[in-house]
């Protein structure tokens, strides 16, 4: 990871086909595009490739998660749970609606806890959306439980774990809605886009429609459809969804290349007995985007990360101190910096960020260390890496 560096003549036949025609819109101009339909095309081989009934591309990953709760009828002043450990991108997509975000704790699959999940369940939830973080997942089935037990919205932001399975099921396509990234550094990248995946047709039908101005995409000239409900413009170009297409197409090279890579830094690391790695649940396969693991403490783990830094082993994170995808960090969201005026419900709702504290997740994220899996990488280059990381980590054991 990530799919831009193996691009190739792939991504530029796919764009040329677009530049060729002219039309970089994704809906209308048939006379013009000379058969070219490059976003439909990529929702076809996304719905084949992640067995899904239905998938609908927007311009990002976030606009997909907005949208998929957009189509399951959520907004101003429902709840929706998510972990402490993401990409701000969860709560702003969740916020765009007026809903209001609920933390909850991580366990040591640094996804949802569903214990955590099920004590901050209130009459306002009306959707769980477990982020599948690092290239591996939630416990699907305890969180569908859950959801069937209370009558929730299971929404998987499957962002950073396209080409991971669970239980023989691609990930994004097992919850009520899935949502995928495609952005500049994701496993797969269309430069920016997103997929909303469902086996829904409601909820499909309100994906089309919000996201294209609530067009109702009945094959007329666009001019002439009718809008059942308000949307709004998440529309993808053809010359991403061109990009994206020749990246799906090798998305199960990308997971091999990346589970080769894995295995010999996982097996290096393995023979140091202070390191553990995290759960991934029974039956899931990850995506190997990235080796994530634990060091004994929060000081070792710091000292491991800085130590990586200054000797060359680039792309490893310690998220405890980042923020960007970690709760402790996330001060405009607690302190609830907008531009605009948030609503005095959504206010009332996020006050308790300001007490609240993660101790559990803390506990985790404080030893984690969540090294990024390169695709261009000799296995020379990886060997070599690994021995440097055994011997980085064992001096900070030592002292
Ligand atoms: C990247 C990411 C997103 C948002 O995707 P964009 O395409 O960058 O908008 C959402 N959630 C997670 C977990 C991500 O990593």
């Amino acid at each position: 990871m990530p799919g831009f560096e193996l691009f190739g003549d792939l991504e530029r036949n796919e764009v040329n086909d677009v530049l060729d025609n002219g039309v970089l819109m994704r809906y209308g101009f048939d006379g013009m595009r000379n058969g070219h339909w490059k976003a439909k095309d990529l929702e076809t081989e996304l719905r084949n490739q992640l067995k899904v009934k239905h998938a609908q591309l927007v311009s990002s990953g976030t606009a997909a998660v907005s949208v998929a709760l957009a189509s399951a009828g959520i907004g101003s002043g429902d709840e929706v749970i998510m972990p402490t450990f993401t990409f701000v991108a969860s709560f702003e997509a969740i916020m765009m609606l007026g809903a209001i975000p609920v933390l909850v704790d991580i366990d040591d699959t640094l996804t949802l806890d569903p214990e955590a999940v099920e004590a901050a369940i209130t009459p306002k939830t009306k959707a769980i959306m477990p982020v599948h973080m690092c290239g591996s997942m939630a416990n699907l089935d305890a969180l569908q439980t859950i959801c069937k037990t209370h009558d929730l919205i299971l929404i998987e932001d499957s962002s950073q774990a396209t080409g991971a399975t669970y239980k023989g099921k691609p990930l994004g396509s097992i919850g009520d809605l899935g949502c995928l990234s495609l952005d500049f550094v994701k496993i797969i990248t269309a430069g920016e886009g997103g997929a909303v995946l469902t086996n829904n047709e409601k909820f499909y039908k309100h994906a089309d429609h919000y996201s294209d101005h609530g067009h109702d995409h009945v094959g007329k000239d666009r001019g002439a459809e009718s809008h059942p409900f308000l949307g709004y413009n998440f529309r993808i170009s053809e010359l991403h969804a061109a990009v994206g297409l020749a990246q799906l197409r090798r998305l199960d090279e990308f997971v091999a290349i990346q589970k080769k890579n894995y295995s010999i830094i996982k097996e290096a690391l393995a023979e140091i007995p202070e390191v553990t790695f995290r759960t991934v649940p029974e039956g899931g396969e990850e995506s190997y985007s990235f080796l994530n693991f634990f060091l004994p403490d929060l000081e070792i783990s710091r000292n491991v990360s800085n130590t990586f830094k200054t000797n060359g082993v680039d792309a490893c994170f310690h998220y405890f101190d980042n923020s960007w995808h970690y709760i402790r960090e996330w001060n405009h969201l607690k302190n609830m910096k907008s531009l605009y005026p948030i609503s005095e419900e959504v206010k009332r709702g996020l006050a308790y960020l300001q007490t609240k504290t993660f101790d559990q997740s803390d506990h985790y994220i404080a030893r984690n260390i969540s090294c990024l899996i390169k695709l261009t990488w000799t296995e020379r280059q990886v060997k070599e890496k690994a021995e440097k990381m055994v011997t980085i980590i064992k001096s900070h054991l030592k002292q």
